[in-house]
């Protein structure tokens, strides 16, 4: 998941983050570890989920060069490197990388409408809304820490701007996923995908 990207900071923490971009130093084998954790996590929410190959495939492309040296160069342990990418160079090359290529992120399903022209967000297809309800809620238990429950991803979810940004359909079923988990808790919550949500063509 990419988590919330707003820099929260004046022009000169901006300013400041810029310089500082050029010469810090890198962490590779610590961005190395939090990505893999990440990964190995939300292979083990889409193995519960019935959708072991999305698990497989998921976030491999934080392993390619455009986005792993700017992962290892902006590592900071609490905070995403793309935040800091963003701040140092006014966008960052690893998320536009990223989200370009990766159908769980709900930024990649964006195009034209045919009448309007204009940038709509477009219904994700149902395994990448299963598999972005895996990451975000692997993301939040790494935020979280101890203080994790399961109605940590409907907070955050509810609290933030996501909801607007997709397409309406994709964003009623993230939802009401995450209400289940909150209210029902994981397994009943993953076993309900694996058994009712999986199979169907169309939600
Ligand atoms: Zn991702």
């Amino acid at each position: 998941m990419e988590t919330n990207n707003t820099i929260g900071g004046t022009s000169a923490q901006v300013k400041r983050d810029n310089s500082e971009g050029e010469r810090r130093m890198a962490h590779p084998i610590k961005h190395f570890r939090v990505i893999t954790k990440h990964r190995h996590t939300v292979m083990k929410h889409c193995f519960r989920a019935g959708i072991p190959i999305r698990g497989l495939l998921h976030d491999l492309s934080k392993y390619s060069p455009t986005e792993f040296l700017p992962g290892a160069k902006f590592f900071d342990g609490s905070r995403s490197p793309t935040e800091l990418e963003r701040a140092a160079h006014g966008y960052s090359r690893a998320w536009v990388h990223h989200k370009g290529r990766n159908r769980h992120h709900f930024e990649y399903w964006t195009d034209y409408h045919p009448v309007t022209k204009q940038m709509v967000p477009v219904k994700m297809p149902l395994k990448f809304v299963i598999e972005m309800f895996c990451d975000r809620v692997a993301a939040c238990k790494v935020y979280k820490g101890r203080e994790y429950d399961c109605a940590s991803p409907y907070e955050y979810f509810a609290r933030g701007s996501a909801k607007k940004r997709m397409h309406e359909d994709t964003g009623a079923l993230l939802e009401r996923l995450l209400v289940m988990l909150r209210d029902e808790g994981e397994d009943k919550t993953f076993a309900y995908i694996r058994r009712d949500l999986r199979g169907k063509k169309d939600y």
